[in-house]
């Protein structure tokens, strides 16, 4: 029988065998790709300081064990030609001295080493030369350096290396037969991959039909399609199907957490069908920690010292591997049972999973987890693929990732709560106090002369920045290392993080090189990247606020260069929502245009008798009308809920002007008024939902007519009352969508128009319209969620007639022209949509 050949990168084959130690910074296990250019730079100078130096020299070996052949190859980050030739590998850090510190105690279990020597020990194969070894350890935020040089000889290293290359071999076969039987298992439930439904829904059988099309031209998806149609089992049935038949897994992300319910649910159904698929579902850090604050290091966490150790001793991941759906509480339990950390066992239970259901963070994020984690893959063809809930909230998810700010305020409320630390060690407090004042500095600093009241451009010097990162990091390490102990929230934690993250995405801005390479852009886009300055997605301002202070911002306007790359990882990538509309705006900035983009939208499943649709353009939501339409807006909502008690949301387009109108408003008789707060808390949500909730089951057992409690909560669209979130039944029989919810017009939006206007042709539609039309299909898209529904929905402006925001509409609410929406008697409508023809005629609107 031939040899079977398994790949595998220097970087995945180099670790200790066992794999044993401590979650800890510098540990060497899932770096990230940080400091690319650290590494370039170097390679640089040395090119031109040495003609015998060779950057990226690449190497491979393979090696057999039972049935396999593993081929290991890599690439040097330097070699020189000297006699002895040396091999040196570039390591970039945040702190030097504990790396170099680090890679010397550890000088055969850590990462880094065994790297170094596997390419020590590959040149010896290769030339039987022993080459010298070396380390240039290099600070990411600094000029600091270390070199190391690392032993390397045939006496003692070759000899101990090659115990270690015994157990590793042996180990990866161990590896490899799992992986066979993870790839076969997969392919053996593709193979019977039932819909777990006798009866697709009306459109969940085309739906399907255009994935599967979709995926065999190898085209990226996005569908826009509406609720009711079953579209999480339509969209994970085939992918799900075609992943598994390769002996792939699917990543399954949402924007909110509390949307994994819905990915289980279907996961759910295909296994009651029969099907042995398995689901894991990632929790965020902050969420799983046992600790009060997720500071993932020995010294201060019991769960992470030792992890790796007490996760191979009790073969943690062969228990957790024998589970079918794996969530939280299985992580949190044999955290707690065993001693290690529950988000690090989740991570490395993850590959085994065939379908993995998490947030945008964990794909799209900067520093995002999953995709460090690497899985031996054998019999698997291609890449897992992926499906992106929501997608209409990818964008704007994905801008926020590189927009932190800074702000004076913010530095204010932690300089009051650090004078309430009063248990903290004097000198620590002053030292965090004098920190905080000069963080403050260095913010009012950045303040331009003549600065606008209303925010201004700037270029922040970065060096004060990053001064300041090393003095709060400096004194974090010391306060970590002290016996105080750390508190939830943890205000000098904070300060730390807060300004860390800000220097980084600065630091990612100063890092970028050249324009990116804009492959789909439109001819449009190119001419003007190539005729304008480097990064026009990024700009930063300065908004005076306080008498010595202010908010600094970075605004990334368009992320799509930075997803598209995020896609690369994957061999399907479809998105949907039942937002998507205009296809061409979300599909730019998501990063998916490109010709091989297949754009579908479904009609709703249900019957169009079952909601009555209103547009009254007569209200004017518009700035400068406003206050005019405060009372019109309140009589609109008032007559039209009369007719049908029942429960209503009123959405608006901010919470201002929600509280205008309340103002104003007084409630047909017997109902209640409720409203959405600013800054409201989980309970006082689910307190809404659940009282909707009861009297919509009141009104259900004693007959329409004889609700208990009808309620209008007044809420904001974009919130969490309008997206995201189920009103079944008679929880909810009506919304008044009142105006499209235009952002601001600042200083930021529009530097985005602009941006929009110059790179695709369409400022003030990609800048305000469409972002705001997704948030008024979205709370209107809350009435109708199931066959028995019936409902209204009410837009109240003028704009929702005109054709830029009717384009990101439902193709299905209208026939030919949004005016067939708009009636010369509302009330009388309204009353035969609820009591039938033969209601009486009232002069109304
Ligand atoms: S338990 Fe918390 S602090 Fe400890 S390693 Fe895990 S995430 Fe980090």
């Amino acid at each position: 029988m031939p040899m079977k050949i398994v790949h595998i990168a220097v970087r995945d084959f180099a670790v200790p065998a066992p794999r044993t130690g401590s979650i800890e910074p510098n540990s060497g296990f899932r770096s990230f790709a940080e400091g690319q250019e650290i590494h370039a730079r170097v390679q640089q100078k040395r090119l031109q300081a040495d003609p015998t130096y060779k950057p990226e020299v690449c190497t491979s070996q393979s090696f057999q064990r039972g049935d396999y052949e593993f081929q290991v190859s890599g690439r040097m980050d330097g070699l020189f030609g000297s006699t002895p030739p040396r091999i040196e590998e570039i390591k970039s850090t945040f702190n030097v001295y504990d790396l170099y510190k680090k890679l010397l105690d550890h000088p055969w279990d850590h990462p880094y080493c065994l790297q170094l020597k596997t390419y020590g020990y590959f040149y010896w194969l290769e030339h039987k030369i022993l080459p010298k070894l070396s380390f240039h350890i290099v600070s990411t935020r600094n000029s600091d350096t270390q070199d190391m040089d690392v032993k390397f000889d045939l006496k003692e290293t070759v000899v101990r290396y090659e115990e270690w290359l015994e157990r590793r071999l042996d180990e990866l076969l161990e590896q490899t037969k799992k992986c066979e039987k993870r790839s076969a298992r997969r392919k053996d439930v593709a193979s019977d991959f039932r819909f777990p439904f006798e009866n697709p829904r009306s459109g969940q059988f085309e739906l399907i039909q255009s994935i599967e099309a979709g995926i065999a031209e190898k085209h990226r998806m996005m569908i826009q399609a509406p609720t009711g149609l079953g579209k999480t089992a339509g969209v994970l049935f085939p992918v799900l199907r075609q992943a598994l038949s390769r002996g792939q897994r699917v990543i399954y992300v949402t924007p909110k957490n509390s949307q994994h319910l819905v990915a289980e649910d279907a996961v759910t159904r295909f296994q009651d069908v029969g099907s042995a698929v398995k689901s894991l579902t990632l929790t965020a850090k902050a969420k799983l920690c046992f600790k009060n604050e997720p500071l993932c290091n020995p010294d201060y966490c019991e769960y992470a010292r030792d992890h790796y150790t007490k996760v191979h001793e009790n073969k943690l991941l062969d228990v957790l591997a024998r589970k079918r759906k794996l969530k939280a509480k299985h992580f949190r339990e044999l955290g707690e049972d065993f001693q290690v950390c529950p988000f690090e066992l989740q991570l490395d239970a993850a590959p085994e999973a065939d379908v993995v259901i998490c947030d945008y963070n964990y794909v799209f994020s900067p520093r995002s987890a999953l995709n460090k984690v690497s899985a031996l893959e054998l019999d698997q063809e291609g890449k897992a693929n992926l499906v992106i809930d929501e997608a209409h909230n990818l964008p704007s998810r994905a801008m926020d990732y590189y927009s932190p700010s800074l702000s004076s305020f913010v530095l204010e409320k932690m300089r009051e709560e650090m004078k309430e630390m009063t248990e903290l060690p004097r000198l620590i407090r002053t030292e965090a106090e004098e920190l905080l004042e000069e963080c403050m500095h260095v913010v009012a600093s950045c303040q331009p002369k003549d600065c606008d009241p209303k925010g201004t451009l700037i270029e922040p010097p970065l060096e004060p920045f990053y001064e300041q990162d090393l003095q709060l990091r400096a004194f974090l390490s010391r306060y970590l290392d002290s016996d105080i102990e750390i508190k939830p929230r943890d205000v000098i934690l904070r300060l730390c993080f807060y300004w860390s993250e800000f220097t980084a995405a600065l630091e990612f801005l100063e890092g970028q090189g050249d324009v990116p390479k804009q492959s789909d852009q439109s001819a449009l886009a190119i001419q003007a990247i190539q005729n304008d300055q480097k990064h026009p997605e990024f700009f930063v301002t300065f908004r005076p606020k306080l008498p010595s202070g202010g908010t600094i911002k970075i605004t990334c306007c368009d992320a799509s260069e930075m997803l598209r790359t995020c896609y690369d990882a994957y061999e399907h990538v479809v998105g949907f929502s039942a937002t998507l509309k205009p296809f061409d705006y979300y599909a730019r900035l998501s990063g998916l245009n490109s010709e091989r983009l297949r754009k579908s939208e479904f009609s709703s499943p249900f019957d169009k008798a079952q909601r009555k649709l209103l547009i009254i353009p007569q209200i004017s939501t518009k700035y400068t009308d406003r206050a005019r339409n405060y009372p019109r807006i309140a009589e609109t909502i008032y007559k039209i809920s009369e007719i049908r008690p029942g429960n209503y949301f009123a959405f608006f387009p901010s919470f201002e002007f929600l509280e205008r109108v309340l103002e104003v408003f007084d409630p047909p008789p017997g109902f209640t008024v409720l409203r959405q707060e600013r800054e409201m808390k989980a309970r006082d949500i689910e307190t809404i939902l659940y009282y909707l909730q009861s009297g919509a089951s009141t009104a259900e057992s004693t007959g329409a007519g004889a609700r208990t409690s009808p309620t209008i909560v007044f809420a904001v669209q974009g919130g969490v009352f309008s997206e995201g979130v189920d009103y079944p039944g008679e929880m909810i029989i009506g919304a008044f969508v009142v105006g499209p919810p235009l952002p601001n017009f600042d200083l930021e939006r529009e530097q985005m128009r602009e941006y929009y206007q110059k790179y695709y042709g369409s400022g003030f539609d990609y800048a305000y319209t469409f972002p705001a039309m997704a948030k008024a299909v979205q709370a209107a898209g809350r009435v109708i969620r199931s066959e028995t529904d019936r409902g209204i929905i009410v837009l109240m402006d003028s704009r929702f007639i005109h054709p830029s925001y009717t384009q990101s509409m439902p193709g299905d609410w209208f026939e030919e022209s949004p005016r067939e929406l708009v009636s010369s008697s509302i009330l009388q409508e309204v009353r035969e949509f609820w009591h039938g023809s033969g209601a009486g005629t009232e002069a109304g609107y």
